[in-house]
């Protein structure tokens, strides 16, 4: 099948004082629709620079990243917006709600954004926010309201707005208990399925590469099978 991402050889320095630190080095991976890949690592290793280039936010210093058939380093810096928008779903860490907003305003907000058919986008986040188990109710409610995996899954929910191919996921559970950070990984893997997106899913804790179809390592800028 064809990769829905793909990494090629990507390398990635930032300047360190009068050096460069390299980040990614020669870097390759391929995700095909359906999969979730997760990345395990300690901090400092290059988890999130990884998900940096394969979200088209940062440009690697050589090598090639793909997204849904199309090389990314040749586009201009519109054209790489628009495909982040319309191909890239991201998950931080932090939920990066809105604090005013309800978890179906938070979606509708996205949809706004894209100029699209406000009630067609309604319809289309009830759904999705059903589909990652928050009921009418919690729908309606604002992040400090939702407990910290509710807010994870609102998250999700907004990554999906757009029917994205590529789904990047960074330490999703890193401010939950085991129990729920177990929940979200499970919710990870179903919606992989479910959204046929090619997910990665980086994270230090090991205890939740379980759901995943592939784990890779990355050690000091290294990406290996381990
Ligand atoms: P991880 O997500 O695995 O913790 P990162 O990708 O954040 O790792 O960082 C990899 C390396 O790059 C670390 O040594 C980090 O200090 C360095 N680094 C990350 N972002 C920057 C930046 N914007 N400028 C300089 N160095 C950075
Ligand atoms: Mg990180």
């Amino acid at each position: 099948m064809t990769a829905a991402l793909a990494l090629e050889s990507v390398t990635l320095t930032y300047p360190d004082g009068d050096r460069t630190l390299t980040a990614l080095d020669a870097v390759s991976l391929a995700v095909a629709p359906g999969e979730l890949v997760a990345v395990a690592g300690p901090s400092g290793s290059g988890k999130s620079s990884l998900l940096a280039v394969a979200a088209t936010l940062l440009r690697p210093d050589s090598g090639r990243v793909v997204v849904a058939g199309r090389d990314t380093a040749g586009l201009p810096e519109r054209e790489r917006t628009r495909l982040r928008r319309e191909q890239i779903g991201i998950v931080f860490q932090q939920a990066n709600l809105l604090p005013s907003l309800t978890a179906v305003e938070q979606l509708l907000a996205v949809e706004h954004l894209r100029g699209g058919n406000v009630r067609a986008a309604r319809a289309r986040a009830e759904e999705l926010l059903e589909s990652v188990g928050l009921d009418a109710a919690k729908r309606r409610r604002r992040p400090h309201q939702l407990s910290g995996g509710e807010r994870q899954r609102v998250n999700i929910a907004r990554a999906l707005c757009t029917g994205p191919s590529v789904l990047l996921v960074d330490e999703p559970t890193s401010a939950l208990d085991h129990e729920r950070g177990e929940q979200v990984t499970a919710l990870l893997s179903e919606v992989t399925r479910r959204h046929g997106t090619a997910t990665v899913l980086v994270t230090h804790d090991r205890a939740l590469l379980g759901r995943a179809d592939r784990v890779l390592t990355m050690t000091d800028g290294h990406l290996s099978t381990p």
